[in-house]
């Protein structure tokens, strides 16, 4: 059996949806990318939505709409895609790193007033996996130092926290849609804001620094071609189109998984920690403290052997080469994030994923697991 990492799910709909597009003369700046818009800020219950060309790019128009610049802090984590640590290096600001909690994995509230400095102006935080941040806790903490905060929500399209949807807290947030997210575009992003501030920015910044009239060859400031087509608008429509089923499958996965693998002494499950809803954007299982990085490299590679494919998730972003090299971050900086990252990997996941291709992962993974504390 061949279990691939992540599938993304498209039907008929959005294959008819995308050569509709295709029949129209407006493949970009047309009327999928309104339509698109409307329906992402209606979903993550915001003002405003500015869709892009990546996740990526929405990160880093938030940044620059915000004004953070040379010299300037912003604290965030290293444990996350490295993308939310990025966009603050692509201003010449500097990340701030703060170390994460040991059950939710996300950025620990505790520890960030001891890092904040004359030069802090934001804190970016990411919802982890899907797992909402401490936003009562972060919120508190960005309003007593006067900081902007920004969601990366990049993996919790359709979480909650406290009863209100991921990508609504902050100044402002975003999702991603590359294909194994929970929707997808093929590649592609939104800024979600209710600052008018930012979605003007961001809007311009978008397409070339044209003004606010979006006239033809006026730029009234340094800007990029960060544009999404209408292809790919026309896609993410038809998938936000199927979001109840899509996230309801995915949780179903969810819950198979946790059915199956319950009694696997040796590992730790992704759970929900609070009052929070969780919409898991991967199914990432922890190794106990026992086991080494060693171990669960080995496991990875057994899996494969097997024909199921899983990955480490995530690699420190402070211990990347250019990091290191930047900043001289070392192994020992962040012990918790250190912790996890060697224990974690994450096991196929995606809505098609079936019970039986699910038990095989599961007696695959107790094979495994028998084969590492053996060696
Ligand atoms: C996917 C992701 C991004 C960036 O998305 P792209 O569309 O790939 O640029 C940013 N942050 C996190 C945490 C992500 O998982």
């Amino acid at each position: 059996m061949e279990v691939p990492l992540a599938k993304p799910d498209i039907t008929q709909r959005e294959i008819n949806a995308v050569v509709d597009v295709l029949k129209t003369p407006n493949l970009s700046l047309g009327p999928k990318l309104k339509e698109f818009e409307e329906k992402l800020k209606e979903f993550a219950g915001v003002k405003y939505a500015v869709a892009v060309n990546s996740g990526t790019s929405a990160l880093h128009l938030i940044v620059k709409s915000l004004g953070i610049k040379d010299n300037d802090e912003v604290i965030t984590t290293p444990f996350s895609f490295i993308a939310s640590s990025n966009c603050i290096l692509f201003e010449r600001a500097k990340p701030v790193f703060v170390d994460i909690e040991d059950d939710t994995y996300n950025i620990n509230p505790d520890l960030i007033e001891e890092k904040i400095t004359e030069k802090t102006k934001a804190i970016l935080a990411v919802d982890v996996f899907g797992h909402p941040a401490d936003w009562d806790k972060l919120e508190k903490i960005a309003k007593k130092h006067d900081l902007f905060l920004i969601e990366d929500s990049a993996e919790s399209l359709g979480s909650e926290y406290k009863g209100k949807r991921c990508g609504s807290f902050g100044d402002a947030g975003i999702f991603a849609f590359y294909p194994n997210k929970q929707i997808t575009t093929g590649e592609g992003g939104v800024i979600l804001t209710d600052n008018e501030k930012i979605y003007k920015l961001s809007r311009s910044m978008r397409n070339q620094g044209r003004g606010e009239d979006e006239s033809w060859l006026e730029h009234v400031r340094l800007g990029y071609n960060f544009r999404i087509s209408d292809i790919n608008c026309a896609l993410g429509l038809a998938q936000m189109g199927r979001i109840d089923e899509i996230l309801n499958r995915r949780r179903i996965v969810y819950d198979m998984y946790k059915f199956y693998l319950k009694d696997i002494e040796e590992i730790i499950l992704p759970e929900e920690h609070g009052n929070v809803k969780v919409s898991w954007f991967v199914f990432v299982i922890r190794l106990k403290d026992r086991f080494t990085r060693e171990n669960r490299d080995n496991l990875i590679h057994f899996l494969k052997e097997k024909g199921i494919e899983s990955k480490n998730y995530f690699s420190p972003i402070h211990l990347q080469k250019f990091y290191r090299e930047l900043f001289g971050y070392k192994r020992g900086d962040f012990p918790v994030t250190e912790k996890i990252s060697d224990r974690t990997l994450a096991l196929p996941f995606f809505t098609s994923l079936t019970e039986e291709e699910i038990n095989y992962v599961k007696d695959k993974l107790k094979e495994g697991i028998t084969a590492i504390s053996n060696s």
